[in-house]
């Protein structure tokens, strides 16, 4: 198996409030593990709220 530098899956943060997927990021499975949760700005909900990776 090849190793590779960028063992990074796209991810997408769903807003835990409105449920509406808001950004885009990248995962690196060496730094997170489990489920990734971040506050940011929601625009639809005009405030920070919790978001969480989406699932496909
Ligand atoms: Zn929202």
């Amino acid at each position: 198996m090849a190793k590779s530098k960028f063992s990074e899956n796209l991810t997408k943060l769903r807003c835990s409030v409105c449920k509406r997927i808001n950004y885009n990021t990248r995962k690196n499975k060496k730094t997170f593990e489990g489920k990734l949760e971040l506050k940011k700005y929601c625009r639809w909900c005009r405030a920070s709220t919790k978001h969480v990776e989406a699932k496909r």
